[in-house]
Protein backbone atom coordinates (compact mmCIF):
# COMPACT_ATOMS: atom_id res chain seq x y z
CA UNK A 1 0.00 0.00 0.00
CA UNK A 2 1.11 3.70 -0.57
CA UNK A 3 1.20 5.86 2.20
CA UNK A 4 -1.03 8.56 1.99
CA UNK A 5 0.09 12.55 1.44
CA UNK A 6 -1.85 15.30 2.78
CA UNK A 7 -4.85 16.03 0.60
CA UNK A 8 -5.75 19.47 1.59
CA UNK A 9 -3.29 23.06 1.39
CA UNK A 10 -2.38 24.42 4.56
CA UNK A 11 -3.56 28.23 4.02
CA UNK A 12 -6.99 26.67 3.49
CA UNK A 13 -6.88 24.25 5.89
CA UNK A 14 -5.98 27.22 8.59
CA UNK A 15 -8.07 29.58 6.75
CA UNK A 16 -11.49 27.63 7.29
CA UNK A 17 -10.30 26.29 11.08
CA UNK A 18 -10.23 29.85 12.13
CA UNK A 19 -13.25 30.55 10.28
CA UNK A 20 -14.84 27.66 12.39
CA UNK A 21 -12.57 28.48 15.65
CA UNK A 22 -15.01 32.22 15.26
CA UNK A 23 -17.98 30.10 15.69
CA UNK A 24 -16.42 29.27 19.49
CA UNK A 25 -17.91 32.97 20.44
CA UNK A 26 -21.50 32.48 19.19
CA UNK A 27 -24.43 32.65 21.79
CA UNK A 28 -26.15 28.98 21.34
CA UNK A 29 -29.44 30.71 19.52
CA UNK A 30 -26.74 31.93 17.11
CA UNK A 31 -25.49 28.53 16.62
CA UNK A 32 -29.05 27.01 16.18
CA UNK A 33 -30.16 29.18 13.94
CA UNK A 34 -27.15 28.86 11.86
CA UNK A 35 -27.76 25.35 11.91
CA UNK A 36 -31.46 25.31 11.09
CA UNK A 37 -30.54 27.44 7.93
CA UNK A 38 -27.92 24.54 7.20
CA UNK A 39 -30.37 21.98 7.71
CA UNK A 40 -32.81 23.10 5.21
CA UNK A 41 -30.33 23.65 2.74
CA UNK A 42 -28.88 20.13 3.24
CA UNK A 43 -32.14 18.26 2.58
CA UNK A 44 -32.97 20.35 -0.39
CA UNK A 45 -29.33 19.28 -2.14
CA UNK A 46 -30.23 15.69 -0.87
CA UNK A 47 -33.43 15.48 -2.37
CA UNK A 48 -32.96 17.25 -5.24
CA UNK A 49 -29.00 15.51 -5.91
CA UNK A 50 -30.18 11.73 -4.61
CA UNK A 51 -32.26 9.43 -6.24
CA UNK A 52 -32.84 7.54 -2.99
CA UNK A 53 -33.47 10.68 -0.83
CA UNK A 54 -35.70 11.77 -3.28
CA UNK A 55 -38.03 9.05 -2.91
CA UNK A 56 -37.51 8.41 0.60
CA UNK A 57 -38.44 12.28 2.38
CA UNK A 58 -39.26 14.01 -0.64
CA UNK A 59 -42.79 14.79 0.51
CA UNK A 60 -41.44 15.52 3.57
CA UNK A 61 -39.11 18.23 3.06
CA UNK A 62 -41.44 19.49 0.36
CA UNK A 63 -43.99 20.11 3.17
CA UNK A 64 -41.32 21.25 5.54
CA UNK A 65 -41.73 18.96 7.81
CA UNK A 66 -40.02 18.09 11.44
CA UNK A 67 -37.08 15.79 11.36
CA UNK A 68 -37.96 13.80 14.17
CA UNK A 69 -40.51 12.69 11.53
CA UNK A 70 -38.23 11.68 8.63
CA UNK A 71 -37.11 7.71 8.19
CA UNK A 72 -34.09 6.76 10.15
CA UNK A 73 -31.02 5.44 8.04
CA UNK A 74 -29.58 2.48 9.13
CA UNK A 75 -25.87 1.11 8.18
CA UNK A 76 -27.42 -1.84 6.43
CA UNK A 77 -29.31 0.65 4.17
CA UNK A 78 -26.61 2.95 3.67
CA UNK A 79 -24.72 0.22 2.26
CA UNK A 80 -27.72 -1.65 0.41
CA UNK A 81 -28.45 2.16 -1.17
CA UNK A 82 -24.80 3.27 -1.54
CA UNK A 83 -24.99 3.86 -5.08
CA UNK A 84 -28.65 5.67 -5.22
CA UNK A 85 -27.55 8.20 -1.83
CA UNK A 86 -24.34 9.19 -3.33
CA UNK A 87 -24.85 12.21 -5.43
CA UNK A 88 -21.99 11.93 -8.25
CA UNK A 89 -23.43 9.36 -10.71
CA UNK A 90 -19.85 8.35 -11.34
CA UNK A 91 -19.34 6.45 -7.92
CA UNK A 92 -20.47 2.92 -6.96
CA UNK A 93 -20.15 1.56 -3.89
CA UNK A 94 -18.58 -1.64 -5.72
CA UNK A 95 -15.91 0.86 -7.00
CA UNK A 96 -15.31 2.55 -3.47
CA UNK A 97 -14.49 -1.18 -2.17
CA UNK A 98 -12.58 -1.73 -4.67
CA UNK A 99 -10.32 1.58 -4.20
CA UNK A 100 -10.19 0.58 -0.81
CA UNK A 101 -8.77 -2.94 -1.42
CA UNK A 102 -6.43 -1.63 -4.02
CA UNK A 103 -2.64 -0.70 -3.51
CA UNK A 104 -3.36 2.71 -4.27
CA UNK A 105 -6.48 2.89 -1.20
CA UNK A 106 -5.07 5.96 0.39
CA UNK A 107 -4.78 8.30 -2.55
CA UNK A 108 -8.05 10.29 -3.56
CA UNK A 109 -10.95 8.48 -5.21
CA UNK A 110 -11.17 9.91 -8.85
CA UNK A 111 -8.80 12.31 -7.80
CA UNK A 112 -11.09 14.19 -5.65
CA UNK A 113 -12.74 11.64 -2.92
CA UNK A 114 -11.43 10.51 0.44
CA UNK A 115 -12.53 7.12 0.84
CA UNK A 116 -12.70 5.38 4.12
CA UNK A 117 -13.88 2.08 5.40
CA UNK A 118 -15.39 1.04 8.85
CA UNK A 119 -16.34 -2.72 9.96
CA UNK A 120 -14.55 -3.51 13.63
CA UNK A 121 -16.85 -3.01 16.59
CA UNK A 122 -20.37 -3.81 14.67
CA UNK A 123 -19.04 -6.16 12.48
CA UNK A 124 -20.82 -4.47 9.13
CA UNK A 125 -18.87 -3.36 6.93
CA UNK A 126 -19.24 -0.13 5.86
CA UNK A 127 -17.75 3.30 2.93
CA UNK A 128 -18.33 6.60 2.95
CA UNK A 129 -17.04 9.06 0.69
CA UNK A 130 -16.08 13.11 1.50
CA UNK A 131 -16.12 15.32 -1.53
CA UNK A 132 -13.20 17.98 -1.02
CA UNK A 133 -15.74 20.24 0.59
CA UNK A 134 -16.63 18.07 3.21
CA UNK A 135 -13.04 16.59 4.00
CA UNK A 136 -12.17 20.41 4.61
CA UNK A 137 -14.71 20.94 6.88
CA UNK A 138 -14.09 17.09 8.66
CA UNK A 139 -10.69 17.89 8.88
CA UNK A 140 -10.99 22.09 9.76
CA UNK A 141 -13.42 20.72 13.07
CA UNK A 142 -10.83 18.62 14.00
CA UNK A 143 -8.24 21.61 14.56
CA UNK A 144 -11.18 23.66 16.21
CA UNK A 145 -11.52 20.55 18.87
CA UNK A 146 -8.18 20.22 18.88
CA UNK A 147 -7.83 24.33 19.92
CA UNK A 148 -9.79 23.86 22.57
CA UNK A 149 -7.57 21.44 24.47
CA UNK A 150 -4.77 23.98 23.57
CA UNK A 151 -3.29 22.20 20.90
CA UNK A 152 -1.71 24.55 17.93
CA UNK A 153 1.09 24.46 15.30
CA UNK A 154 3.74 24.63 17.88
CA UNK A 155 2.23 21.65 19.75
CA UNK A 156 4.47 18.53 20.28
CA UNK A 157 1.99 15.79 19.25
CA UNK A 158 1.96 11.84 18.25
CA UNK A 159 -0.72 9.79 17.18
CA UNK A 160 -0.66 5.81 18.39
CA UNK A 161 -3.61 4.30 15.91
CA UNK A 162 -3.76 2.00 13.31
CA UNK A 163 -2.00 1.91 10.26
CA UNK A 164 -4.58 0.78 7.34
CA UNK A 165 -4.97 3.50 5.14
CA UNK A 166 -8.34 2.60 4.71
CA UNK A 167 -9.53 4.33 7.91
CA UNK A 168 -10.52 7.87 8.81
CA UNK A 169 -8.03 7.69 11.73
CA UNK A 170 -5.11 7.42 9.35
CA UNK A 171 -6.55 9.90 7.17
CA UNK A 172 -7.54 12.47 9.83
CA UNK A 173 -3.75 12.23 11.14
CA UNK A 174 -2.43 11.91 7.85
CA UNK A 175 -3.38 16.02 7.60
CA UNK A 176 -2.94 17.12 10.79
CA UNK A 177 0.67 15.91 10.69
CA UNK A 178 1.14 18.59 7.91
CA UNK A 179 0.29 21.74 10.73
CA UNK A 180 2.31 20.07 13.47
CA UNK A 181 6.29 20.15 13.99
CA UNK A 182 7.37 16.71 12.56
CA UNK A 183 6.76 13.76 14.90
CA UNK A 184 7.35 10.14 14.50
CA UNK A 185 5.31 7.69 13.03
CA UNK A 186 3.53 5.26 15.56
CA UNK A 187 1.05 2.84 15.52
CA UNK A 188 -0.50 0.03 18.15
CA UNK A 189 0.73 -2.73 15.91
CA UNK A 190 4.11 -2.11 16.41
CA UNK A 191 6.26 -4.02 18.81
CA UNK A 192 6.17 -1.95 22.55
CA UNK A 193 9.36 -1.64 23.02
CA UNK A 194 9.76 0.41 20.11
CA UNK A 195 7.02 2.65 20.96
CA UNK A 196 8.39 3.24 24.67
CA UNK A 197 11.92 4.12 22.73
CA UNK A 198 10.42 6.42 20.33
CA UNK A 199 7.94 7.83 23.09
CA UNK A 200 11.35 8.20 25.59
CA UNK A 201 13.20 9.99 22.84
CA UNK A 202 10.53 12.23 21.31
CA UNK A 203 8.90 13.41 24.56
CA UNK A 204 5.53 14.54 23.45
CA UNK A 205 2.96 16.99 25.31
CA UNK A 206 0.38 15.62 23.51
CA UNK A 207 -0.39 11.36 23.00
CA UNK A 208 -3.54 10.92 20.83
CA UNK A 209 -4.80 6.77 21.25
CA UNK A 210 -6.87 4.00 22.22
CA UNK A 211 -8.00 4.48 25.72
CA UNK A 212 -7.14 1.05 26.09
CA UNK A 213 -3.41 1.98 25.26
CA UNK A 214 -3.24 4.35 27.87
CA UNK A 215 -3.77 1.82 30.13
CA UNK A 216 -0.69 0.26 28.11
CA UNK A 217 1.69 3.32 28.08
CA UNK A 218 0.68 3.74 32.24
CA UNK A 219 2.00 -0.16 32.83
CA UNK A 220 5.13 0.63 30.88
CA UNK A 221 5.78 3.98 33.01
CA UNK A 222 4.61 2.12 36.25
CA UNK A 223 7.42 -0.29 35.10
CA UNK A 224 10.11 2.26 35.03
CA UNK A 225 10.46 1.62 31.35
CA UNK A 226 8.76 4.60 29.64
CA UNK A 227 10.02 8.31 30.64
CA UNK A 228 7.78 10.75 29.34
CA UNK A 229 6.10 13.62 31.10
CA UNK A 230 2.47 14.37 28.87
CA UNK A 231 0.08 17.08 29.67
CA UNK A 232 -2.78 15.78 27.63
CA UNK A 233 -4.10 12.37 26.28
CA UNK A 234 -6.44 12.82 23.31
CA UNK A 235 -8.79 9.54 23.21
CA UNK A 236 -10.93 7.88 20.44
CA UNK A 237 -12.82 5.06 18.61
CA UNK A 238 -12.86 3.11 22.53
CA UNK A 239 -15.44 3.73 25.27
CA UNK A 240 -13.53 6.09 27.36
CA UNK A 241 -13.34 4.49 30.71
CA UNK A 242 -13.02 7.34 34.59
CA UNK A 243 -10.64 4.47 35.33
CA UNK A 244 -8.64 5.77 32.14
CA UNK A 245 -8.94 9.31 33.10
CA UNK A 246 -7.85 8.41 36.32
CA UNK A 247 -4.83 6.10 35.45
CA UNK A 248 -3.46 8.87 33.51
CA UNK A 249 -3.69 11.34 36.20
CA UNK A 250 -1.95 9.27 38.67
CA UNK A 251 0.86 8.30 36.20
CA UNK A 252 1.43 11.59 34.45
CA UNK A 253 -1.07 14.21 36.11
CA UNK A 254 -2.52 14.24 32.49
CA UNK A 255 -6.12 15.13 31.25
CA UNK A 256 -7.81 12.86 28.62
CA UNK A 257 -9.80 14.70 26.95
CA UNK A 258 -11.84 12.47 24.59
CA UNK A 259 -12.74 12.75 20.87
CA UNK A 260 -15.47 11.58 18.59
CA UNK A 261 -14.87 10.44 15.23
CA UNK A 262 -17.32 9.19 13.21
CA UNK A 263 -16.21 6.71 9.81
CA UNK A 264 -19.15 7.79 7.50
CA UNK A 265 -19.45 11.31 8.94
CA UNK A 266 -15.75 12.23 10.34
CA UNK A 267 -15.25 14.31 13.33
CA UNK A 268 -18.03 14.91 15.14
CA UNK A 269 -17.32 16.16 18.61
CA UNK A 270 -14.32 16.87 21.32
CA UNK A 271 -14.40 16.97 24.89
CA UNK A 272 -12.83 20.46 26.48
CA UNK A 273 -10.11 20.48 29.30
CA UNK A 274 -13.10 20.47 31.56
CA UNK A 275 -13.79 16.23 30.41
CA UNK A 276 -16.82 16.40 31.07
CA UNK A 277 -18.47 15.54 28.01
CA UNK A 278 -18.15 15.94 24.38
CA UNK A 279 -18.82 19.34 22.96
CA UNK A 280 -21.00 18.28 19.30
CA UNK A 281 -19.82 20.31 16.20
CA UNK A 282 -23.63 21.65 15.62
CA UNK A 283 -22.56 24.02 12.83
CA UNK A 284 -22.00 20.09 10.72
CA UNK A 285 -24.30 18.21 11.80
CA UNK A 286 -27.71 17.92 13.74
CA UNK A 287 -27.68 15.18 16.21
CA UNK A 288 -30.70 13.42 18.01
CA UNK A 289 -30.70 11.09 20.89
CA UNK A 290 -33.44 8.56 20.61
CA UNK A 291 -34.83 5.39 22.23
CA UNK A 292 -35.39 1.92 20.09
CA UNK A 293 -38.41 3.08 18.42
CA UNK A 294 -36.84 6.42 17.25
CA UNK A 295 -38.17 8.83 19.70
CA UNK A 296 -36.55 12.00 21.08
CA UNK A 297 -35.52 11.19 24.62
CA UNK A 298 -34.85 14.44 27.41
CA UNK A 299 -31.59 15.43 28.06
CA UNK A 300 -29.97 13.57 30.54
CA UNK A 301 -31.55 10.60 29.34
CA UNK A 302 -29.78 7.74 27.43
CA UNK A 303 -31.23 6.84 24.53
CA UNK A 304 -30.71 3.71 22.43
CA UNK A 305 -29.05 5.11 19.89
CA UNK A 306 -27.96 8.35 18.01
CA UNK A 307 -29.22 9.97 14.48
CA UNK A 308 -26.92 11.98 12.88
CA UNK A 309 -27.58 14.21 9.82
CA UNK A 310 -24.51 15.61 8.23
CA UNK A 311 -24.38 19.01 6.86
CA UNK A 312 -21.35 19.15 4.94
CA UNK A 313 -20.86 15.92 3.13
CA UNK A 314 -22.81 17.19 -0.28
CA UNK A 315 -21.99 13.70 -2.01
CA UNK A 316 -22.53 11.39 0.82
CA UNK A 317 -25.86 13.11 2.23
CA UNK A 318 -26.55 11.26 5.75
CA UNK A 319 -30.27 11.60 6.98
CA UNK A 320 -30.97 10.50 11.02
CA UNK A 321 -28.05 7.94 9.45
CA UNK A 322 -28.00 5.48 13.04
CA UNK A 323 -24.95 5.14 15.49
CA UNK A 324 -25.36 2.24 17.85
CA UNK A 325 -24.18 4.29 20.61
CA UNK A 326 -25.74 4.50 24.22
CA UNK A 327 -25.33 8.68 24.67
CA UNK A 328 -27.12 10.71 27.03
CA UNK A 329 -27.13 14.68 26.05
CA UNK A 330 -25.91 17.15 29.00
CA UNK A 331 -28.77 18.39 31.14
CA UNK A 332 -26.72 22.07 30.72
CA UNK A 333 -24.53 23.86 29.52
CA UNK A 334 -20.43 23.64 29.65
CA UNK A 335 -18.26 25.71 32.47
CA UNK A 336 -16.47 26.43 29.55
CA UNK A 337 -18.61 28.76 27.93
CA UNK A 338 -18.55 26.96 23.99
CA UNK A 339 -22.16 27.11 22.81
CA UNK A 340 -21.51 23.70 21.48
CA UNK A 341 -23.82 21.33 23.26
CA UNK A 342 -22.81 17.27 24.84
CA UNK A 343 -23.49 14.84 25.02
CA UNK A 344 -22.68 14.02 28.71
CA UNK A 345 -21.01 10.38 28.25
CA UNK A 346 -20.64 7.26 26.17
CA UNK A 347 -22.05 4.25 27.75
CA UNK A 348 -20.32 2.44 25.19
CA UNK A 349 -22.47 0.22 22.21
CA UNK A 350 -25.54 -2.01 22.08
CA UNK A 351 -23.36 -4.58 20.67
CA UNK A 352 -21.61 -4.40 23.95
CA UNK A 353 -24.53 -5.86 26.18
CA UNK A 354 -24.30 -8.91 27.34
CA UNK A 355 -27.19 -10.78 29.06
CA UNK A 356 -27.81 -13.22 31.80
CA UNK A 357 -30.20 -15.30 33.97
CA UNK A 358 -31.52 -12.94 37.04
CA UNK A 359 -32.37 -13.82 40.27
CA UNK A 360 -35.32 -14.61 41.10
CA UNK A 361 -36.27 -15.61 37.30
CA UNK A 362 -35.90 -13.54 34.05
CA UNK A 363 -32.88 -11.80 32.50
CA UNK A 364 -30.33 -9.16 33.09
CA UNK A 365 -28.51 -6.90 31.00
CA UNK A 366 -24.95 -5.84 31.87
CA UNK A 367 -23.54 -3.34 29.94
CA UNK A 368 -19.83 -4.47 29.19
CA UNK A 369 -18.52 -1.36 30.86
CA UNK A 370 -19.70 -2.56 34.17
CA UNK A 371 -17.26 -5.15 34.48
CA UNK A 372 -14.40 -2.90 33.57
CA UNK A 373 -13.67 -1.75 36.93
CA UNK A 374 -13.08 -5.03 38.41
CA UNK A 375 -10.94 -5.88 35.96
CA UNK A 376 -8.92 -2.42 35.77
CA UNK A 377 -8.48 -3.38 39.68
CA UNK A 378 -6.48 -6.53 38.93
CA UNK A 379 -3.07 -6.60 39.39
CA UNK A 380 -1.29 -8.59 36.66
CA UNK A 381 -4.06 -8.15 33.93
CA UNK A 382 -2.52 -6.59 30.31
CA UNK A 383 -5.94 -6.90 28.02
CA UNK A 384 -9.17 -8.26 28.42
CA UNK A 385 -12.29 -9.32 26.44
CA UNK A 386 -15.77 -10.38 27.41
CA UNK A 387 -17.46 -13.42 25.52
CA UNK A 388 -20.98 -14.33 25.90
CA UNK A 389 -21.66 -17.83 26.39
CA UNK A 390 -24.93 -19.34 26.31
CA UNK A 391 -26.02 -18.79 29.94
CA UNK A 392 -22.97 -17.48 30.63
CA UNK A 393 -19.50 -15.72 30.44
CA UNK A 394 -15.81 -16.22 29.64
CA UNK A 395 -13.34 -13.87 30.43
CA UNK A 396 -10.56 -13.71 28.14
CA UNK A 397 -7.11 -12.07 29.41
CA UNK A 398 -3.58 -11.58 28.60
CA UNK A 399 -1.39 -10.94 31.48
CA UNK A 400 2.09 -9.27 32.36
CA UNK A 401 4.87 -12.14 31.86
CA UNK A 402 6.09 -11.68 35.22
CA UNK A 403 3.12 -12.29 37.29
CA UNK A 404 1.52 -15.71 38.21
CA UNK A 405 -1.07 -16.54 35.53
CA UNK A 406 -3.08 -18.69 37.47
CA UNK A 407 -3.61 -16.40 40.44
CA UNK A 408 -4.58 -13.44 38.56
CA UNK A 409 -7.12 -15.87 36.74
CA UNK A 410 -8.88 -16.71 39.85
CA UNK A 411 -8.73 -12.82 41.05
CA UNK A 412 -10.17 -11.59 38.15
CA UNK A 413 -13.07 -14.23 38.41
CA UNK A 414 -13.55 -13.56 41.59
CA UNK A 415 -14.02 -10.33 40.98
CA UNK A 416 -16.63 -10.73 38.07
CA UNK A 417 -18.78 -12.94 39.80
CA UNK A 418 -19.08 -10.17 43.21
CA UNK A 419 -19.75 -7.78 39.97
CA UNK A 420 -22.79 -9.79 38.71
CA UNK A 421 -23.86 -10.76 41.93
CA UNK A 422 -24.31 -6.65 42.67
CA UNK A 423 -26.89 -6.40 39.84
CA UNK A 424 -28.78 -10.05 40.59
CA UNK A 425 -26.89 -11.32 37.56
CA UNK A 426 -26.51 -15.20 38.29
CA UNK A 427 -24.78 -16.82 35.05
CA UNK A 428 -24.87 -20.34 34.81
CA UNK A 429 -20.52 -20.53 34.04
CA UNK A 430 -18.18 -18.01 34.48
CA UNK A 431 -14.65 -18.59 33.47
CA UNK A 432 -11.39 -17.37 32.78
CA UNK A 433 -8.93 -18.27 29.77
CA UNK A 434 -5.69 -16.71 29.65
CA UNK A 435 -4.04 -15.94 26.18
CA UNK A 436 -1.05 -14.44 25.37
CA UNK A 437 -1.99 -11.59 23.37
CA UNK A 438 -5.38 -10.34 22.38
CA UNK A 439 -5.72 -9.09 18.49
CA UNK A 440 -6.92 -5.71 17.75
CA UNK A 441 -9.36 -6.45 15.51
CA UNK A 442 -10.88 -4.17 12.19
CA UNK A 443 -9.94 -1.42 9.55
CA UNK A 444 -9.51 0.51 12.67
CA UNK A 445 -7.34 -2.18 14.72
CA UNK A 446 -10.01 -1.30 18.12
CA UNK A 447 -9.35 -3.64 20.86
CA UNK A 448 -13.10 -5.08 21.34
CA UNK A 449 -14.83 -4.93 24.15
CA UNK A 450 -16.78 -7.97 23.85
CA UNK A 451 -16.42 -10.57 20.69
CA UNK A 452 -19.88 -13.22 19.88
CA UNK A 453 -19.54 -16.71 20.87
CA UNK A 454 -16.97 -18.85 19.02
CA UNK A 455 -18.79 -22.00 17.22
CA UNK A 456 -19.55 -25.00 19.18
CA UNK A 457 -19.85 -23.02 22.51
ZN1 LIG B 1 -16.55 22.54 27.87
Amino acid sequence: MTAASASLDTSELLRHSHERQLRSEWSRDTLLSFQRSELTSALRHAVDASAYYRETIGGLVARGAPLKDFPVLTKRALMENFDRIVTDPRLSRLQVEQHLSGVDSGSLLLGQYTAVATGGTTGERGVAVFDRAAWLAAIANMVRFQAFVGIDETTRSVAIFASSPVHISYHVGVELRALRPPAPRFNVLMPIEEIVDGLNANQPDVISTYPSFVRVLASEQQAGRLHIRPRLFRTSAETLTQEIRDLAAETWQAVVANSYVCTEAGPMGHECLLGDGLHLAEDSFVFEVVDENDRPVPDGVEGAKLLITTLTNRTLPLVRYEISDIVAMATGPCRCGLPFWRIGSIAGRREERLRFARRGGGTVDVHAHRLRSPLTGAAGVRQFQFVQLPGGLEIVIAVFAEVDAEIVSGAVEQAVRAALNAVDAVPAEVRVRVVDTIERSGAGAKQRLVVASPEGN
